[in-house]
């Protein structure tokens, strides 16, 4: 059967794939070009949302592309942990170097950013001998088992899915715009020690430098800070979730480098290769050896097409100069939005644009940030689809608009979304 519109095909996934793998919009991609894309009608789209953090070096990117295509002539699989290759070899000896901090470094790659959340409990709890790990309210990890259970919020990731795994604490996470102080955190974490765990049960500490999933909420540098003393004062791993804030997305390679703090374990995933599978653990060589040889890895792990694209990436990152353009994203989005806001001073309520091209828009009703307007974030993504332009919501009461734009985005494209977001304002608001 031959199928040309976006609702026949969303009829027909509808049919066929189970609804826990919703889709945002019924739209069909038949292909895309840096940061714009096509429906199988024809229709072009600003893409603001990357497949979520992915595609930073854009769509198709021609050397990402050229380097791919060259790998498949010469092999696609042959299993890291059978036979293996230089390419992956290279790519982790430059995840060593370009992780935050002076200590030497290991890596191991696997496909899923779940699975190096995953994998890096299993590394602390191997170091440390011990049980338990801390993750946060609104934090997001992934939805396999563990990940899961670390993740922070509830529908639609954990509801229906219990029991989860033992020995994962959660503690608030500082938001100054939800009242939540770095001191309160910190007395959370505090008296978790002395209620639920000791910190010397503790494996790992998980935290993300912006919570993602959980709303594009920076960790104030000062709450990192405290995180790694604490995890020094304890011997605890500190594992940094960078899949998000990673790859020069924030205006820094890694976003833990705002606070200069250099993590334990760093977990990469989305945005390393350009869109091929790939997620990796990155951390402290000595740490990171504890497993047995044949502990860690996957069939799949740090596939060849994967690894050939993720060096490229990286070279293109360094010629293009990504991570300064991240930050001039960053105000792009910032001044422009800021702009909004005064215009619609009583329904955005926050604005977050201080990580790069890591951008959020909080809506609210009356100016209250304890008055999530959900139904308008939805309306607005759906709007700006109709209008030709990828939208993408987080945020554990549903009402952030987040941005997440290839770094190769040019200003021409960004301007031309924003006015499409401007304009949906106006039809939502009047
Ligand atoms: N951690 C963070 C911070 C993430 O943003 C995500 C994905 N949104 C994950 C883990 C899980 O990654 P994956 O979907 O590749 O398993």
């Amino acid at each position: 059967m031959t199928t040309s519109s976006n609702a026949d095909w969303q009829a027909r996934k509808n049919a066929a794939v189970a609804r826990g793998q919703g889709n945002l919009a019924p739209v069909f991609i038949e292909r895309a070009e840096n940061a714009e894309m096509w429906d199988v009608e024809g229709k072009r789209y600003v893409d603001f949302g990357t497949g979520i953090a992915v595609c930073s070096t854009g769509h198709t990117n021609p050397k990402v592309t050229a380097a791919v295509q060259e790998q498949l002539q010469r092999f696609s699989h042959t299993c890291v942990m059978v036979t293996p290759y230089g390419s992956a070899v290279e790519l982790a000896e430059k995840l060593n170097k370009l992780a935050p901090g002076t200590t030497p470094k290991k890596t191991i790659f696997v496909t899923t950013g779940a699975e190096a959340v995953e994998n890096c409990v299993k590394i602390a709890r191997a170091h440390t001998g011990r049980r338990g790990v801390i993750a946060f309210n609104g934090g997001f990890h992934g939805r396999t088992m563990l990940a899961m259970g670390l993740t922070g919020k509830i529908t639609p990731y954990k509801n229906l899915f219990g029991p989860f795994p033992a020995e994962i604490y959660h503690a608030p996470f500082p938001v100054a715009y939800h009242g939540v102080s770095v001191e309160e955190s910190l007395k959370a974490l505090d008296l978790l020690f002395k209620v639920d765990i000791a910190p010397s049960d503790v494996a790992a500490i998980i935290v993300e430098p912006v919570q993602g999933e959980g709303g594009f909420y920076p960790a104030p540098d000062e709450f990192m800070q405290a995180l790694r003393k604490l995890c020094d004062e304890h011997s605890i791993v500190l594992i940094a979730d960078e899949i998000q804030t990673g790859f020069a997305r924030t205006g820094k390679f890694f976003c833990s480098e705002y606070a200069g703090v250099e993590p334990d374990l760093l977990t990469v995933a989305k945005g390393i290769a350009g869109g091929f599978p790939l997620a990796a653990v990155t951390g402290k060589a000595e740490i990171m050896d504890a497993p047995l040889p044949g502990g860690l890895g996957g069939t799949y792990a740090g596939s060849p097409i994967a690894c050939t694209a993720a060096l490229a990436v990286l070279d293109v990152i360094a010629e293009e100069n990504l991570v300064e353009r991240a930050s001039k994203i960053g105000d792009l989005f910032g001044t422009k939005l800021g702009e909004l806001q005064r215009q619609y001073p009583d329904v955005i309520g926050d604005i977050r644009a201080d990580r790069g091209a890591m951008i959020a828009m909080e809506l609210v009703k009356s100016g209250d940030a304890e008055q999530p307007d959900a139904d308008l974030t939805k309306a607005m993504v759906t709007l700006a689809y109709q209008r030709g332009l990828v939208l993408l919501s987080c945020g554990i009461r549903g009402n952030v608009i987040r941005f997440l734009p290839a770094l190769t985005i040019s200003d021409e494209l960004i301007n031309e979304g924003l006015d499409i977001i401007e304009g949906c304002f106006k039809e939502l608001l009047t």
